[in-house]
């Protein structure tokens, strides 16, 4: 047992730049005696939304944030839902169909921050009363870089909640009221964020009997606070001025539209991430995550840019078109059932190796995600336990020296303090 008190141990995933900020910690810390929440998941002083203590915690109830933060636990598809004839693709995890696809409803597609796919599969689960209502994210109405959740009842709610959020965004922030509705639902959210959610799964059964689809987007990470601060300075804004933020969508990618008291100004996405990978600022935990490309959902759908970022001429009218991966029974059906009512409109099957034609930062970061832990490990940092996502076997088939590379030069950034973030205080 570490010599650390519960709080020590609960503010090292955030200062460790572990947390994404899911907000499930402050379901799973729970209420004191006097019905105050112990954890609070709130935008701290460094800019991001982190776990703040409230209430006095026991060791007890921060294991139990570790065996469920995605910061701290990671892993693939649940066994239960690997079919015997399901694929299996040493980068790109378990599928069993892999599709070009857009919205049917070119409404839909235009909204969409890629081809409105998510937003047409999660208007068609509503309509065709799989579920009861759709946990997903729309834009904050507080802070206009965040995201915040939202439960959709409607195709129209749906449809509100359309585009990218690359702000800190907390999608399970309050799960357990949500859960409490008894209802059923689909979950839209990051990769991280349904991990947490199947980790959470292991400790209140509520969530498999409600939980009956799990959609997500594939990842490469979302925009520091700094860095979008950066970008508003950089094109004439004062970040403060700002009242209004869309990422993305209408077109693909579609205009980067920021709205001030005074104006309201577009830009294109190149201007927000710059022209590739090695531009983009992202917090660390996503710098070494194992699994953006959503292994632990049904579905998982992406861009289809090759070379994995849009360039300025063709974006211009590019109405937009997602790689889609189903993973299991549930998602191979809803995405047929979906084509065939008309809901969404299915280009032409790919495999493995178109997606990572479309998504090179994804095949990299799946290689260098073992030694990235592993220079973790070196520098005495917590290294996430993670599980059924082949990340080990991956690195073993790169010559040594690329896995020193990446293994030290974790470890020095650790050294340098880039992989260090404050102890929360609330902003
Ligand atoms: C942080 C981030 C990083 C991404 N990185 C990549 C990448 O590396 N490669 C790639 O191909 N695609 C990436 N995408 C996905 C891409 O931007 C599209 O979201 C995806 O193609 C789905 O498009 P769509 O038109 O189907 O989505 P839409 O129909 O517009 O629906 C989007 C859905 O996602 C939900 N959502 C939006 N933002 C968030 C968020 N921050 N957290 C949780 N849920 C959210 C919304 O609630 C909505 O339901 C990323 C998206 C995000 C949010
Ligand atoms: S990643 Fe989620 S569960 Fe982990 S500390 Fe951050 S908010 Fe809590
Ligand atoms: S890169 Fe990984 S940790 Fe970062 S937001 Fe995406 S899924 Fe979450």
């Amino acid at each position: 047992m570490s010599n650390k008190t519960p709080a020590e141990r609960l503010y090292a995933i955030v200062e460790q730049g572990l947390c994404i900020g899911c907000g499930l910690c402050q379901t799973v810390a729970g209420k004191d005696a006097q019905g105050k929440r112990r954890v609070s998941v709130v935008k701290t002083s460094n800019g991001y939304l982190t776990p703040v203590i409230e209430s006095e915690l026991d060791h007890e109830t921060v294991d139990r944030i570790y065996a469920t933060c995605p910061g701290t636990r990671v892993e693939g598809l649940p066994s239960r839902l690997i079919e015997a004839d399901t694929r299996q693709d040493n980068v790109w995890g378990p599928w069993r169909r892999m599709v070009r696809a857009w919205a049917a409803d070119p409404v839909v597609r235009f909204e969409g921050s890629t081809g409105g796919v998510l937003t047409a599969l999660a208007a068609y689960l509503l309509v065709s009363k799989r579920v009861e209502f759709v946990l997903h994210v729309k834009t904050s109405s507080s802070e206009p870089s965040f995201g915040e959740p939202t439960l959709s009842f409607t195709d129209a709610d749906v449809f509100e909640a359309a585009g990218s959020r690359y702000g800190p965004t907390a999608p399970l922030l309050n799960i357990d009221e949500i859960l409490e509705r008894n209802q059923t639902f689909a979950f839209i959210a990051k990769p991280c964020d349904i991990g947490a959610l199947r980790n959470y799964a292991k400790q209140d059964e509520r969530v498999d009997r409600l939980m009956r689809y799990c959609l997500t987007l594939v990842c490469g990470g979302f925009g520091t606070p700094q860095s979008t601060n950066a970008f508003f300075r950089r094109v004439g804004i004062e970040p403060d001025t700002v009242t209004g933020l869309r990422y993305r969508g209408r077109g693909c990618p579609g205009p980067t539209r920021v709205e001030t008291t005074e104006t309201v100004q577009e830009f294109h996405y190149i201007d927000f991430w710059g022209e590739d990978e090695t531009t983009w600022a992202l917090p660390f935990r996503c710098k070494i995550c194992p699994d953006g490309i959503g292994e632990a959902a049904d579905i998982a759908v992406s861009d289809t840019w090759v070379g994995g970022s849009p360039n300025r001429v063709d974006s211009v009218d590019d109405p937009g078109v997602n790689g889609l991966i189903a993973r299991t029974a549930a998602g191979e059906e809803l995405v047929a059932a979906a084509a065939r009512d008309g809901a969404l409109t299915i280009d032409y099957d790919i495999i493995p190796d178109t997606l990572s034609l479309y998504q090179p930062h994804q095949v990299n970061k799946k290689y260098s995600a073992w030694a990235r832990h592993q220079g973790l490990g070196d520098a005495g940092r917590i290294v996430p336990h993670t599980e059924g996502l082949r990340i080990e076997e991956l690195a073993l088939d790169l010559p040594e020296e690329a896995n020193r590379f990446q293994r030290d030069g974790t470890r020095q950034r650790v050294e340098n303090g880039k992989a260090s973030e404050p102890t929360p205080e609330k902003a």
